[in-house]
């Protein structure tokens, strides 16, 4: 089918999809945005120029063929255009969802400054959401099996990406995974209003039957040793992300009232998929101030939201400009009722009678850019301020946690925790069979680039294999 308008653009403004109407966001876990109708589907997909050097492409960090689904879902070739969706990502459905658009493809969008980006990530979310409904399954037919098989620890997005190439290439592949479900903190730790945890639930049914193995509720180090998978596999892959919550290093941090991000979010995940969840903790009637600025504390202000909190105040020591997060969950969070206290430093938690009873602040004033071109926090002498509040949770991100089973099998630490990837292929650590990535590589940060390097991990793991 040939363009009917190759200037689309102009006449077509880009459109987000609506979201549920805020009397209902504010109270359930769903997903807040509706998916494109078939007829937004396929307008806005013509919107795209095609770029000959697409920058929304190179701009991906898993470099998905971007313009080629666009021009897919417009001619209604919807099985092509997810067949190639996967060629690149394990998981668009989940990114459709989650990746931070506004600052990667979209960013990169020709379109962008001056008629507005193509909407990729909900084009992404509709074309895998309408081949999932039209009966679209992975098609392995004809793949030739190897004798080769791999474990993999962790069922995140970067364990995942990796066992779906595996299997793709006719490697057997093992998952084991500490807790009773797959998906890492796509399920325990990004709440349901940004990704309905059905969406992992079908997904693991369809890796499943691709012939992926998932050993669930085993916590390798406790259960069973990583010297007993090494011995047992060809290869392990170890994608366990981080998990120790950074401290605010603030006076009476550590009183009762006082959580971390983490185990606030994963606790009121497990609570709603009814599993055993004994650090669950509700908001209701609570006067609730959050601190940070980046999307987990976007995260926990929208969560207390939905469970009744009384007031929740976010306390940032920046301003609005200069936060981490994404704008869009920013946005979000204020029309769901959040309070934003801009130019706060935290510098101590004021407690009573054993309990939180407030947040000591300094105000701040912003100062000169970073190498990262973000301006400074500069403290305003004698501004001290109190703000009230029953519960203070902190949200300043995360680094590794303490992997001693690592010791007995020559795999190094870096020096901030994370393992280190210093072997000849990528991805592959000081211990030539075992490979690593995602967060617990890197560091803290997002599905995409976990994705990728499970990916990359898998080729890796191939080459050394000779597959
Ligand atoms: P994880 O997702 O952490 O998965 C690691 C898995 O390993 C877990 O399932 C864990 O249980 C398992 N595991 C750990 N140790 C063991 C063991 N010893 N034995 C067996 N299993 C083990 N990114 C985005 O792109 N968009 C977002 O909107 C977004 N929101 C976020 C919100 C929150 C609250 C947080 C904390 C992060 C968010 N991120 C977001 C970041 C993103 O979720 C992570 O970067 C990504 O999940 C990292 O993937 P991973 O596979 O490396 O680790
Ligand atoms: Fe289409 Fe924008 Fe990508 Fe160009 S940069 S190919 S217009 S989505």
């Amino acid at each position: 089918m040939s363009r009917d308008n190759v200037y689309q653009f102009i006449d077509l403004p880009r459109v987000d999809p609506s979201k549920i109407p805020l009397n209902i966001r504010k109270t359930e876990f769903i997903e807040i945005y509706q998916i494109f109708s078939e007829s937004q589907a396929n307008a806005q997909s013509d919107r795209c120029l095609e770029c000959g050097n697409p920058y929304c492409q190179s701009k991906c960090p898993l470099h998905n063929n971007i313009p080629n689904w666009l021009r897919l879902v417009h001619e209604g070739r919807i099985f092509e255009a997810v067949d190639l969706a996967h060629t690149t990502n394990s998981l668009p459905e989940i990114c459709g969802r989650v990746c931070p658009q506004d600052r990667l493809c979209e960013n990169a969008c020709t379109l962008n400054s001056e008629f507005g980006a193509v909407t990729i990530g909900n084009m992404e979310k509709y074309l895998t959401e309408k081949a999932f409904e039209m009966g679209w399954k992975p098609n392995l037919k004809g793949l030739i099996k190897c004798d080769k098989k791999v474990a993999i620890v962790g069922a995140g997005p970067a364990g995942l990406g990796c066992a779906d190439v595996l299997i793709r290439n006719g490697i057997d592949v093992t998952v084991y995974e500490r807790q009773q479900e797959i998906g890492g903190l796509l399920t325990f730790g990004i709440p349901s209003f940004k990704l309905e945890k059905s969406v992992m639930t079908r997904r693991r049914e369809i890796f499943t039957d691709m012939g992926i193995e998932f050993k669930l509720g085993i916590e390798i180090g406790k259960e069973l040793s990583l010297d007993h998978l090494v011995a047992e596999y060809d290869a392990v892959f170890l994608a366990v992300g981080v998990y120790q919550g950074m401290k605010a290093n603030i006076p009476n941090e550590d009183t009762q009232g006082v959580y971390s991000a983490l185990p606030f979010l994963i606790s009121n995940t497990q609570h709603l998929l009814g599993f055993d969840s004994p650090d669950y903790v509700s908001m209701q009637d609570k006067r609730v101030i959050v601190l940070g600025g980046g999307d987990t504390a976007m995260d926990c202000v929208r969560t207390s939201i939905r469970q009744n909190a009384r007031s929740v105040t976010c306390v940032y020591r920046r301003d609005a400009n200069n936060m981490p997060g994404s704008r869009k969950e920013y946005n979000n969070a204020r029309e769901e009722g959040v309070e934003f206290q801009f130019n706060a430093q935290p510098v101590e938690i004021i407690v009573e009678n054993g309990i939180v009873a407030g947040i000591k602040i300094v105000k701040t004033k912003m100062g000169e850019a970073d190498v990262n071109g973000r301006c400074k926090a500069e403290i305003i002498p004698n501004s001290e301020e109190v703000i009230p509040c029953d519960v203070v949770i902190i949200a300043f991100g995360f680094a590794p946690h303490d992997l001693p089973w690592l010791d007995s099998v020559g795999v190094n630490l870096d020096k901030n925790g994370h393992i280190s990837t210093c072997g000849e292929l990528k991805q592959q650590t000081a211990n030539p069979k075992i490979f690593a990535g995602g967060d617990i590589t890197r560091g803290s940060d997002l599905v995409v680039t976990a994705i990728a390097e499970g990916r990359d991990a898998a080729q890796s793991i191939m080459e050394y294999l000779n597959v």
